[in-house]
């Protein structure tokens, strides 16, 4: 595996490569990630994976110190998956250049958009400059930030010309998604989020099941519930409409959206 720091560097190497797969990531490499990167492996002769705190996409900047880090781990992870190159980039080589500026329109304005003011438009600013640095035609993203995964299909997708592909969220044995943030949750925190995955995977089915305009969950009493049993702050709880996110009509194919904070660290899932 090559370690790349300079987008110099990185144009010198990829210039002549046509089959090329790009998994965008923030480190803290575990098995949800290392799915993207299989996937990418089966269909690309290359991967290129990328490990960058994107420091505009955190709202709070205790928020961006506190993410969890480990680059010496995950270089081991990495290379014992044979990924050909690592991308390390530095924030000053990823911002020195200038690069359009995204505005969320007001119909996007919902979910963690509506929570977490800014944060999109950092994340499609980072991804807009790491796409135009990686130049492939290859994405790979999970289904875990189901937001993130339908604001760049929306904005960057035609722009680079690059086929997104969305890849199932992978969970522990007890339902959690894995998320690199998990590693901040103590014991006690795991537990609970692994009650409330289990709670909302049923709620979910039992609504797939019932799912005629007949019955109706009242989503606002499952989420005084779980606040005050779980002792936790949710910021939504919501259907959603699959592919535009609208709020779910009961017709079309739907998810269920969650955002909690729990001992102050912000989870999201969907189901
Ligand atoms: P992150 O490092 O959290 O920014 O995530 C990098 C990529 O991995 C994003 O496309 C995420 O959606 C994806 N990802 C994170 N957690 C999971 C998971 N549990 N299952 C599948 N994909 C994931």
């Amino acid at each position: 595996m090559k370690i790349i720091t300079s987008i110099f560097d990185l144009n010198k190497e990829i210039k002549n490569f046509k089959n090329v797969g790009f998994v965008p990531t923030m480190g803290g490499i575990h098995n949800g990630h290392i799915s993207l990167i299989k996937a990418s492996q089966k269909k690309n002769k290359k991967t290129i994976v990328s490990i960058f705190v994107n420091p505009t996409q955190f709202n709070k900047t205790s928020d961006f110190k506190k993410y969890p880090r480990d680059i010496e781990k995950d270089i081991i992870s990495l290379k014992k998956l044979k990924v050909n190159y690592l991308f390390l980039p530095t924030t000053k080589d990823i911002y020195k250049f200038k690069a359009r500026k995204f505005v969320l329109r007001k119909k996007d304005k919902i979910l963690c958009a509506k929570f977490r003011k800014g944060h999109f438009e950092g994340v499609l600013n980072v991804m807009n400059r790491l796409m135009s640095i990686v130049k492939s035609k290859d994405l790979f993203m999970g289904e875990k930030d189901y937001q993130q995964l339908h604001l760049i299909r929306r904005f960057l997708s035609k722009k680079f010309n690059v086929r997104i592909n969305s890849c199932p969220t992978i969970r522990t044995s007890d339902k959690i998604a894995l998320s690199t943030r998990n590693k901040l949750l103590n014991k006690k925190s795991l537990e609970k989020a692994s009650h409330i995955a289990k709670l909302l995977i049923k709620i979910k089915k039992r609504r797939t099941k019932l799912n005629s305009s007949k019955f109706k969950v009242d989503l606002s009493n499952y989420k005084k519930e779980l606040e005050e049993k779980f002792n936790i702050k949710i910021d939504y709880l919501e259907f959603r409409d699959e592919k535009n996110l609208k709020l779910n009509n009961l017709k079309n194919k739907f998810r269920l959206f969650v955002a909690y904070s729990i001992d102050k660290i912000r989870l999201i899932d969907n189901f």
